[in-house]
């Protein structure tokens, strides 16, 4: 190779070197771009704050709000309603901005069948009954929370209310408002935490455009600070900047990030922190885990199912493909023979494991048994989000025990400079939802600049039942009185 070639082929590889050893400097780094972090970006946009970008592994914007085609439909892969609609609920705002179609639901339109085929007829009574205990389980949950009782699980608040579920249909019907909500059983469900199916009105998404339309329509005046593809890999941080690395070797380096991950992700080893994240808020990760939730969606040669919008399968195996929503029906998919089975917690988790051919297997052989006309489905599609190391499950489930503090810490930033969010950064009351995902997130943006104008405004770590301290450590109390005494013993004796 001669002098020239050699000169050339050194600048060649120092400008590869350039690009992938890079540093680019901005002032706040979010970090994903699901409904949080587009919700914190579109507010800093409005306040006028545009140095910001936002570093995103996937190849689009939306995280768990994600379209897929399925056949010639836009389906949902992930969040499909719009719960508890209203002129305070953000995507409900962003539906009516956008014209999104969505129909509302119905979930006293159901059916329960026994293995045989047969209709339980009892069982639309037995669900009125079961609402009338959530009514009372709710007046116990406050009554104990009032006289600052401990948290129970949510089968033992039904308990005390009077409601057991011992036969199929009862254990249908249980499944139906405890797993279908909160996608784990009742006995590990905190009763504090816990939400019930038709607790409010809700919108389903149908929208040919997809529900991360609305995502991608806001995001459309930012579109040039989106990084797409771009993994985090390690995160370091003090009191005056964060330093991003990803998977591309480009670094990136800002006076604050807004970390938007799922509690899977940050409870695995995917993303480095250093400093380690400090116990406090390890331990309001791990008081917030992932559930398991799976749609299955099944497309069939000919319909051969009820008409109602839920078919409850009286299945003595509790969560082996007790529930259906049927999508062929007047404003959702009518003549397209669909249906959604959907599978939670441990049955998820099995499930997402196995090939399509053998779900596809399992749930024939339930529904022949159930619809003797019924034939193997044509198509099937199943979400696999257990397994994707984007988010390791569905949505954040919080543990018996965990309470206000558990979310206060978990959005509380670390060294001010490092800041949380997401569905599971929200509230005791609002955790998991897409639209509490993103109104949190513009609420943390106000938050970040106030905090940057006036430090005694920015949040902070609160010990259960404490008032507030800093959110350096737990362990600084204790120390500080140590070294009172010593002061007092240096100059007194
Ligand atoms: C199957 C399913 C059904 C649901 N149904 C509903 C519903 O009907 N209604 C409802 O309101 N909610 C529903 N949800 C919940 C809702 O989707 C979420 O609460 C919400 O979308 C979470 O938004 P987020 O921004 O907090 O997190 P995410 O959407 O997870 O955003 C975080 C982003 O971070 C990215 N990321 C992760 N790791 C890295 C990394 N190392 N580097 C860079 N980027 C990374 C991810 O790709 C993702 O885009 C459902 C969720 C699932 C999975």
């Amino acid at each position: 190779m001669d002098g020239f070639k050699k000169a050339l082929v050194l600048s060649l590889m120092l400008q590869i070197l350039e690009t992938k050893c890079s540093t680019v400097k901005t002032k706040v780094l979010i970090l994903g771009g699901g409904a949080a972090g587009v919700g914190f970006a579109s507010k800093l946009q409005e306040k006028g704050h545009t140095d910001f970008l936002i570093l995103e592994a996937q190849s689009y914007i939306g995280g768990r709000i994600k379209d897929i085609k399925f056949g010639s439909l836009t389906i949902q892969e992930g969040a499909n309603w719009i719960h508890g609609i209203g002129k305070d609920n953000s995507m409900y705002q962003l539906k009516q901005k956008y014209g999104l179609n969505a129909t509302t639901d119905n979930y006293t339109d159901f059916v329960v069948r026994d293995l045989s085929g047969n209709l339980v007829p009892e069982a639309q009574a037995t669900y009125n009954k079961l609402r009338k205990k959530i009514d009372e389980l709710y007046n116990l949950v406050e009554d104990m929370q009032k006289k600052k009782e401990l948290d129970i699980p949510v089968k033992t608040a039904f308990e005390i209310v009077g409601w057991r579920a011992k036969s199929p249909m009862e254990r249908a019907l249980d499944y139906y408002v405890n797993d279908f909500e909160n996608e784990a059983p009742p006995k590990q469900f905190s009763a504090w935490s816990s939400g019930f199916t038709g607790g409010g009105t809700d919108e389903l998404v149908t929208d040919q455009r997809g529900y991360a339309y609305v995502l991608r329509e806001e995001a459309k005046s930012f579109q040039n600070k989106i990084h797409l593809k771009t993994v985090v890999k390690k995160i370091s941080y003090n009191d005056k900047k964060v330093t991003v690395e990803t998977s591309n070797g480009t670094k990136y380096e800002a006076d604050y990030a807004y970390v938007t991950f799922s509690t899977g992700v940050l409870a695995s080893s995917n993303v480095a922190f250093s400093p380690a994240l400090p116990n406090w808020k390890m331990k309001a990760i791990y008081m917030l885990p992932m559930n398991h939730y799976t749609k299955i969606f099944l497309k069939f040669p000919t319909k051969f199912w009820d008409s109602n919008r839920y078919i409850l399968i009286a299945n003595e195996n509790r969560g082996h493909y007790v529930h259906f929503m049927n999508l062929d029906r007047p404003g959702l998919f009518e003549g397209q023979k669909l249906l959604i089975a959907t599978v939670t917690d441990v049955e998820s988790e099995r499930v997402e494991k196995l090939s399509d051919n053998q779900v596809k297997n399992e749930i024939y052989n339930v529904l022949r048994k159930v619809y003797p006309a019924a034939s193997q489905p044509s198509a099937i599609f199943l979400s696999r989000w257990s397994l994707d190391n984007t988010t390791y499950g569905a949505y954040s489930s919080p543990v018996i025990g965990s309470d206000k503090y558990s979310y206060i810490n978990l959005r509380a930033p670390v060294n001010k400079t490092l800041w949380f969010g997401g569905e599971a950064a929200t509230d005791v009351d609002s955790f998991g939802y897409a639209h509490t995902a993103y109104t949190f997130g513009g609420k943390q943006a106000d938050e970040l600049l106030s905090c940057v104008k006036d430090s005694s405004k920015c949040p902070v770590y609160k010990p259960r039942g404490q008032s507030n301290t800093t959110g350096s450590s737990t362990k600084s109390m204790p120390s500080a009185i140590l070294v009172f005494i010593l002061l007092i013993f240096r100059f007194c004796f």
